[in-house]
């Protein structure tokens, strides 16, 4: 398999690397950054007694703790990789052990909130920098990770404005060494793209799948039976992980909620269209939305495979964004 991670750089970008939460973005990092040589020394922190024994077996850090601040203290830059409902109180807890010049970025899937939850908690001294690499698998845990999650995917920065342009260019520059193209954007553009990119297509895989499991007691079986790619493709979608997701819809609310009101709108326009026998109707939407697809795999943000790449997962292409 080809390396597109490409060789270790030449002297570390960061002295001491902490990741609060070793799951499978955070446990990525690590297995990139030390591909990379991107940090010198990684601690790894985790509230989960199975994570830390996972990532101590799994060799995922020079330091695995239970402690975030234990883990922050010290370091250059800390990365909060846990659900983002808990990054008020992980901020919370870093705060006061972070040293002078620190910088505290994070992965969520989800930038207003998170920002606005954890800037009280953080030092004069320290830089905050928001990220969210929009890269994933519906898997979760420290085994789930793997280094070259992110070649390829976008990393979207949220600094809010007057930060410090120096900590934004360390954070654009370990990105990029873990193989991400970096962008800029404002916190609110980014909830309200990821709502309509992300979001709300798992709720909808969230919805389906209910739905068709609840059918599945009236006809016995038949709806898993016979499902077909479509369905098959929403199961995926739908087996991300119940913490991180309960918590991005309830952090992204408003952003979702405007989503979804456009998105019912014209899923009631498809009825109707159905209803009046409007072939013309549905088949230039789906001539449209086939498009779309076309652009998204000419830009290198997915595979053509009928199997959508997840033959290849190890090889960075078999995720979707998140
Ligand atoms: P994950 O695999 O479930 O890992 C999260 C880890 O953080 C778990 O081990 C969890 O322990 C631990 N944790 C929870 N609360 C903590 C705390 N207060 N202090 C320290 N550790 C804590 O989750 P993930 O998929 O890596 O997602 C992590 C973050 O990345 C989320 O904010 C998510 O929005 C973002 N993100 C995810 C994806 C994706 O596709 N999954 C993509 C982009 C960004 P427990 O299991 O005991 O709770």
């Amino acid at each position: 398999m080809t390396d597109r991670l490409g060789p270790p750089l030449a002297a570390p970008l960061v002295e001491r690397l902490a990741i609060i939460g070793v799951g499978l973005i955070g446990s990525s990092i690590v297995r990139a950054a030390r591909r990379k040589r991107a940090a010198r020394f990684i601690a790894v922190a985790d509230v989960s007694r199975e994570a830390r024994e996972r990532a101590a077996a799994l060799k995922l850090g020079d330091a695995v703790v239970a402690s975030a601040a234990e883990a922050a203290a010290d370091a250059d830059l800390v990365i909060l990789c846990a659900p983002v409902g808990a990054d008020e109180a992980l901020a919370r807890e870093i705060g006061p052990a972070l040293k002078k010049g620190a910088i505290v970025s994070d992965v969520g899937s989800v930038k207003g909130a998170v920002i606005a939850a954890a800037t009280p908690y953080l030092p004069a001294g320290a830089h905050f920098v928001p990220a969210h690499p929009v890269a994933g698998t519906e898997l979760s845990g420290p085994d789930a990770g793997f280094a070259t999650l992110f070649v390829n995917r976008w990393c979207v920065l949220t600094p809010p404005e007057g930060t410090d342009p120096e900590a934004v260019e360390r954070v654009r520059a370990l990105w990029e060494a873990l193989g991400a193209n970096v962008e800029t954007m404002d916190a609110a553009r980014h909830d309200l793209v990821l709502a309509i990119t992300s979001h709300v297509p798992h709720l909808i895989a969230y919805n389906i799948v209910g739905t068709a499991y609840d059918l599945e007691e009236t006809t016995r079986g038949e709806v898993i039976k016979f499902s077909a790619g479509g369905f098959r493709d929403f199961t995926r979608i739908a087996a991300s992980d119940p913490t991180m997701w309960r918590d991005v819809f309830l952090n992204n609310r408003e952003a979702v909620l405007e989503a979804l009101g456009r998105f019912t709108e014209d899923l009631s326009a498809l009825q109707r269209m159905i209803r009046r026998g409007d072939g013309d109707g549905l088949f230039e939407l789906f001539s449209r939305t086939r498009a779309i697809r076309r652009g998204i795999v000419e830009q290198g943000q997915e595979t053509a495979a009928p199997d959508f790449g997840r033959g290849r997962a190890e090889d960075g292409n078999g995720s979707g964004g998140k």
